[in-house]
């Protein structure tokens, strides 16, 4: 299955399917200004579908060196960005050099980065190995690592050559990772889809125990309306900030738990959803009812909807979880951007929550 990010002359395919990663090599060497890339990976990923990607690519006539890092959030930061351009440029990586992204969104996010600065710019292509990076953080490009004080705040927006999603590598994912990639499909369709919140409460669990069909079509519809939004506001200068559902929040609790944690992205924006759904019930915005379903099915399959669900980290108190939504990027004016919900797939923008809405989110 394939479809479009239309951005003009930045238009890109998303490819979705079983056994793409095999494929890669014929798939990309029309689509590369030069056979030559650069593949990025993690020591999770490379193990089982690292020699795959680079015999397909040599078979494509692509010559690939690659570089494996660690895995996890805490590689998405300033020290490892560095070890990737240095290591980069002694290898004499040209300007029609392709860096190919293999991994969840913390290798895509950082290589992405990496192609936007290396050189002032060079191409790159994201074959996602998450759930979460296949629904949501390969397409749109945004790049980025994480300051010490915040998630993401070291960035830039450079979108991808294609995108190639192999459902085949969501199953070598651990079921945490699965999980928490979920939190991102629920997040597209709260935004502004309430027929697919509805097909998920009904097959959400068979797209987590492994049902191939229900896992495609949960990829491409996410990615259908991730490419839409973005496709009409690529840089966020509106619409786009709806994808932040639950984001605020989330990377509150991000920064507060530490990068090295173990929380897993997701988990903290399933945590986010409610906050944000409760939060507009208190504020008499969003029926009780909305906030239900949204706390029922999260949590019916298995994903956090409070701090304290998450095992081995002591939260501090609400106010101290409040402060760090300052150092959001959505914050303007002094004032932060909340995305708020009217009802399962109505949610709109807000800057209108007091300290107090915010603090009383965290307390729960
Ligand atoms: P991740 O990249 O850390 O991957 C999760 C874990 O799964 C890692 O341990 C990884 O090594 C392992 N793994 C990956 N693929 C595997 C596979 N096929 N088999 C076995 N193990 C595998 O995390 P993630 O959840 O993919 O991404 C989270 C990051 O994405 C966060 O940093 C978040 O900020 C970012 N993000 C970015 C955007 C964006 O628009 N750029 C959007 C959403 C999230
Ligand atoms: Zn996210």
């Amino acid at each position: 299955d394939r479809l479009d990010l239309d951005l003009g002359p930045r238009s890109y395919p998303i490819l979705v399917g079983d056994g793409l990663i095999e494929r890669a090599g014929a798939l990309l060497r029309d689509r590369l200004p030069a056979r030559r890339a650069f593949v990025i990976t993690d020591e999770n990923v490379a193990p089982i579908h690292l020699n795959p990607l680079l015999k397909s690519l040599q078979a494509g006539g692509i010559e690939a060196p690659h570089l494996i890092l660690k895995a996890g959030e805490s590689t998405k930061c300033l020290a490892v960005l560095e070890e990737v351009l240095e290591t980069l440029i002694a290898v004499r990586t040209e300007r029609s050099t392709t860096l190919i992204a293999l991994g969840g969104g913390v290798i895509g996010d950082l290589t992405g980065f990496a192609a936007a600065v290396l050189l002032r710019g060079v191409p790159f292509v994201q074959i996602p190995t998450t759930l979460l990076a296949q629904v949501d953080s390969s397409v749109g490009g945004k790049t980025g690592i994480n300051s010490r004080t915040g998630k993401n705040l070291i960035g830039a927006f450079h979108q991808p050559r294609a995108v190639l999603a192999d459902t085949h590598t969501l199953d070598t994912l651990p079921r945490r990772d699965l999980l928490a990639g979920y939190a991102e499909v629920v997040k597209t369709a709260l935004i502004g889809d309430a027929p697919f919140f509805a097909w998920l409460e009904a097959n959400g669990q068979a797209l987590l125990d492994g049902d191939g069909a229900a896992r495609r079509h949960a990829v491409l519809t996410s990615c259908a309306t991730k490419a839409r939004v973005v496709a009409a506001d690529e840089r966020e200068a509106g619409q786009r900030a709806l994808l932040n559902l639950g984001h605020t929040f989330g990377h509150a609790l991000e920064a507060e738990a530490g990068f090295d944690s173990g929380l897993r992205h997701g988990e903290a924006v399933a945590i986010g959803l409610v906050m944000a759904y409760d939060t507009s019930v208190r504020r008499g915005l969003c029926p009780p009812q909305a906030a239900e379903r949204v706390r029922a099915h999260l949590k019916s399959v298995g994903l956090p909807t409070r701090p304290g669900d998450i095992p081995g980290i002591d939260w501090p108190g609400a106010d101290d979880l409040a402060r760090h939504v300052a150092f959001d990027k959505k914050v303007k004016d002094g004032r932060p951007t909340f995305v708020l919900a009217r009802d399962i797939g109505d949610t709109f923008l807000s800057q209108d929550l007091t300290p107090a809405d915010i603090e009383t989110a965290f307390a729960g």
